[in-house]
C-alpha cells in the first residue's frame, strides 16, 4: 500500500506552507500524511534540478530530534544510509596535534553529518507519495493579509503575480521570515533578534585520492578563543569547512598574503589539507554571512497562522540544532493534531504554549555553546589529552 493510500480521508481545510526549506518540506509530509490539502510555496527554483559544486554543500548534524520527526513520515533510514556518523569532537591543537573527545562514552551514540542539498531533496521527492501535497516552486510570497488568508506571490522570474486563499498558512520560511514580518503588527506579539559579532564562511577540504583527508567519523574543530574553525564530512569525501569569526578579523585578512599568513598561524595543518591556491581562491571570492538568533511569541494567530522552524526560532549554529529543533516542530504538532483533530485553534494554541520556552531554551544554549565551542573546548583539551596518532 501506498503512503498516499495510508493517510486519512481527504479533509476540507487548505493549508499552506510558505518555505520550502528543510522544515517546510517535513512539515508538507506531515501534515500531508495526515490528509490535509497542502500547496507550498516556496521562493527559489525546484532544488532538486539545481546543480552542486562539489564539496560545496553546507552539511549539518542530524541528532535524536531530527530523526524521530524523519522516522514519523518513514524517512529515518534513508537518510542515515546517507549520513556519516561523527562520534565525538576531535580537536586541534595549534601544533596540529589532535584530540578525541566522545560524544557519549557509554552507550556510542552519534550525530550523523547529511547533506542539506540531499536532505531537501528527499524530503520534496516524498511529498510526491501524496497526491494532496502541491509544490510551487518560484513563488516568493511579498504581502499577506494574514486573518483573511490572503497571500500574494511574485514569480521571480517572470515577475507574474498571484493570490492565494488558504484557510491555515504556516510561516516556514526561514530566519528572515516574510510570514513573521507581517505578524509584527498583531497586538500582543512579542518579537526580539540578537545578531552576533562573528559571520562564517566555507571552505573546502578535497578528496585525497578519493579517500577522507582526515578521519571521518568526527566533527573536527579548531577552536581558537576569539575564533574557531569546523570540518563535517561529505559522501564524497571531501570536508566542508566552516570558519567562525568577528567580522572585524575578516576584514583584516585583504591580500592573499594575508590570507595564508593568517591560516599558517592559526590553522596550519589545515593548509596542506585544503590547498594554498585553493585556500586563497575560494577565501577571496566568499563573502562572510551573519548568524542571528530569533525569539518570537506566539507562534500563532488564532487558526489562521503558525511559524515553525528558523520562522519561529533561528538560532546561532554552534550547538548544532536548529534543523533538528525545526524537525521536532513537526513532531509536536503532530501529536498536538492527534490530541485536537481539526480543532486548529485550540491546537495551534497549544503548539505556542507547549513549545515557546523550549525554544528560547534551545537559542540561549546555542549561544552558550558559541563560547563553549571555540573557547571551553580549548581548555578541555588541556585536561584529557588523548592521542589519536594512530588514525
Ligand atoms: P530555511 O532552511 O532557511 O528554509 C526557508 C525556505 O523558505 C528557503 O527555502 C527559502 O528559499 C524560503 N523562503 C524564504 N523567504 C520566502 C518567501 N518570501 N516566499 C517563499 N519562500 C521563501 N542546524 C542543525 O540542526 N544542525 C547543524 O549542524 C546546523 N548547522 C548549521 C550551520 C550553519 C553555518 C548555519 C547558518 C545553520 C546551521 N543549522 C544547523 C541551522 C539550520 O540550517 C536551520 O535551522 C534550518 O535550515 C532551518 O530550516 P527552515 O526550513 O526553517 O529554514
Amino acid at each position: 500500500m501506498s503512503q498516499a493510500t495510508q493517510s486519512d480521508s481527504n479533509k476540507s481545510t487548505k493549508i499552506t506552507i510558505v518555505g520550502g526549506g528543510l522544515v517546510g518540506s517535513l512539515a508538507a509530509l506531515h501534515l500531508g500524511k495526515r490528509g490535509y490539502e497542502v500547496h507550498l510555496y516556496e521562493y527559489r527554483d525546484d532544488i532538486r534540478k539545481s546543480q552542486l559544486v562539489a564539496g560545496r554543500s553546507i552539511n549539518l548534524a542530524l541528532s535524536a530530534r531530527g530523526r524521530r520527526a524523519l522516522t514519523e513520515v518513514g524517512l529515518e533510514d534513508v537518510l542515515l544510509d546517507h549520513g556519516i556518523p561523527m562520534r565525538g569532537r576531535m580537536l586541534h591543537d595549534i601544533k596540529g596535534r589532535t584530540t578525541f573527545v566522545p560524544y557519549d562514552r557509554n552507550t556510542n551514540q552519534c550525530i550523523y553529518s547529511v547533506g542539506r542539498k540531499h536532505l531537501n531533496e528527499i524530503l520534496l521527492t516524498a511529498t510526491e507519495n501524496y497526491p494532496n501535497v502541491h509544490l510551487h516552486f518560484n513563488h516568493k510570497l511579498m504581502t499577506a493579509k494574514l486573518k483573511h488568508g490572503e497571500l500574494n506571490f511574485v514569480n521571480p522570474n517572470t515577475r507574474e503575480t498571484f493570490q492565494v486563499n488558504t484557510d491555515l498558512v504556516i510561516g516556514c520560511d526561514g530566519a528572515y521570515s516574510a510570514i513573521r514580518k507581517h505578524m509584527l503588527q498583531h497586538h500582543g506579539f512579542d518579537y526580539s533578534q540578537t545578531y552576533i559579532e562573528h559571520g562564517y564562511i566555507e571552505l573546502c577540504i578535497p578528496s585525497n585520492n578519493n579517500e577522507f583527508a582526515m578521519p571521518p567519523n568526527y566533527l573536527h574543530i579548531w577552536p581558537r578563543g576569539k575564533f574557531m574553525m569546523i570540518a563535517l564530512p561529505n559522501q564524497d569525501k571531501t570536508w566542508t569547512v566552516t570558519l567562525f569569526m568577528p567580522f572585524k578579523n575578516f576584514e583584516k585578512l585583504k591580500s592573499s598574503q594575508d590570507i595564508l599568513l593568517f591560516f599558517e598561524e592559526h590553522f596550519a595543518d589545515a593548509v596542506p589539507l585544503i590547498g594554498e591556491r585553493r585556500l586563497i581562491e575560494d577565501f577571496a571570492k566568499t563573502k562572510p554571512q551573519h548568524l542571528v538568533s530569533v525569539k518570537c511569541h506566539p507562534y500563532h494567530i488564532d487558526a489562521k497562522v503558525l511559524l515553525m522552524g528558523d520562522a519561529a526560532h533561528a538560532m546561532v549554529p554552534f550547538f548544532g540544532q536548529g534543523m533538528n529543533a525545526g524537525f521536532e516542530d513537526c513532531t509536536l504538532l503532530s501529536q498536538i493534531l492527534d490530541k485536537y483533530g481539526d480543532d486548529f485553534k485550540a491546537a495551534l494554541s497549544e503548539f505556542s504554549e507547549t513549545r515557546w520556552e523550549n525554544a528560547h531554551t534551545i537559542c540561549d544554549l546555542a549561544m552558550y555553546n558559541y563560547i563553549e565551542m571555540r573557547d571551553l573546548v580549548t581548555r578541555l583539551s588541556f585536561r584529557i589529552r588523548k592521542s589519536v596518532d594512530d588514525f
